[in-house]
């Protein structure tokens, strides 16, 4: 194992039951197994999903009690016996998937998200909003020294996701794409990285504050939603034909959008949904769908690859979206603002108050 100090208590936020709170009391420092890492978190982002796990919005049980959090960046401060390729002093990131069986057939592709064994960091097993996380070696980022692990912290989760889902809608440098919730942490960097690879983007969300950071961060259009009579018609009127984007990014936590997505796509256009509001479906008109060609499918956060490619987009520099750093025993205020729908881009607890 190694030769840092590690404590055997530490400060940590536990959801002790569905629907919450989260408890901010100390608890044990865990002690990784062979094949894990125990990284020293010092900046986690607060994700969505984490609100949705204590809420327990999805079709998936969490573990109980548990500690969420999965956009975790900080310091390897020991490792199992069989870890070889990550030292001690190493930047490191506690990712949403935490580890996979890296046997079954999807792993054997490097489609690791769709390993039907996988360990869900904040859900499955414990995540980073504690000091001190465990991830197995194989799955943790791998964070170069010359990033800020506050600034890193959200790419963890939101970056590498909606990177992963803009590859998945195909769109091509040049093309619009609409993305709808961009004023949030996700959303926020969408639009990043959609300016970055070279696509024309249409922000969709609500208010004046939101529509302001969009434009800041690159979006040549803001559709507020709170506001339009007919968000319909002025997505399409947003692009230089009027026939609507060649792809859309549903990263918003409501149902309506999804519904109304298949209506301004652009024909043989590209609808993928990654926002997973609780309880709702999918509905498009089957009609339009055929005689359109209109592709609609979903996106799950990305592989190791695409971890990496992120990181480094962030790296070099391409991708700086909003945030803000509050202590980490502030984390149920952050959560009361996100189901306010009251965050533009992304908070990041820090661990060390
Ligand atoms: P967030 O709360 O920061 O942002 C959501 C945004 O959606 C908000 O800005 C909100 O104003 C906006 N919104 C709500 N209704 C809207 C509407 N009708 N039209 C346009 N915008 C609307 O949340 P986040 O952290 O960015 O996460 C977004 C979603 O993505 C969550 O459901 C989360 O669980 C999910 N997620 C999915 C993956 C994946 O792999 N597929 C990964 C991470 C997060
Ligand atoms: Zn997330």
């Amino acid at each position: 194992m190694s030769a840092v100090q590690i404590p055997t208590e530490q400060w940590a936020q536990v959801v002790e039951k569905t629907g919450g709170p989260a408890v901010y009391k100390k608890i044990p420092v865990p002690t990784p197994g062979p094949d894990e890492v125990l990284i020293n978190i010092k900046y986690s982002g607060v994700c969505h999903t984490d609100l949705h796990a204590m809420m327990g919005d999805w079709p998936l049980a969490t573990k109980m009690p548990f500690v969420g959090g999965h956009e975790g960046a900080g310091v390897v401060v020991a490792r199992g016996e069989l870890v070889k390729e990550v030292e001690i002093g190493d930047y490191a990131g506690i990712k949403w998937l935490n580890g996979s069986c890296l046997n079954c057939s999807f792993c054997q592709q490097s489609d690791e998200s769709l390993c039907p064994n996988p360990l869900l960091s904040g859900y499955t097993v414990d995540g980073s909003f504690q000091q001190y996380a465990i991830g197995k070696a194989a799955h943790v980022a791998r964070i170069p020294k010359e990033c800020s692990l506050e600034a890193v912290a959200p790419i963890l989760c939101a970056g590498l996701t909606v990177y992963k889902a803009l590859k998945e809608s195909g769109a091509r440098p040049g093309q619009q794409v609409a993305i709808v919730g961009a004023g949030g942490g996700l959303g926020s960097l969408a639009v990043q990285y959609a300016k970055a690879m070279g696509l024309h983007v249409i922000a969709i969300d609500g208010g004046e504050e939101k529509g302001k950071m969009c434009a800041s961060l690159g979006a040549e259009d803001y559709i507020d939603f709170s506001k339009s009579k007919n968000v319909v018609q002025d997505v399409k009127n947003a692009t230089p034909d009027g026939f609507g984007p060649h792809a859309v990014l549903l990263l918003a936590v409501s149902e309506g959008p999804f519904h109304q997505a298949s209506e301004y796509v652009r024909s043989r256009g590209v609808i993928v949904c990654v926002g997973m509001p609780a309880n709702a479906f999918l509905k498009a008109p089957v009609f339009d769908t055929v005689v359109r060609m209109i592709t609609i499918k979903g996106s799950y956060v990305g592989n190791r690859q695409d971890t990496a490619e992120a990181i480094d987009f962030f790296r070099r520099g391409l991708i700086a979206a909003p945030y803000k750093v509050v202590g980490l025993s502030k984390l149920q205020d952050v959560f009361n603002l996100m189901e306010e729908g009251k965050i533009a881009g992304r908070y990041v607890v820090d661990t060390s108050s």
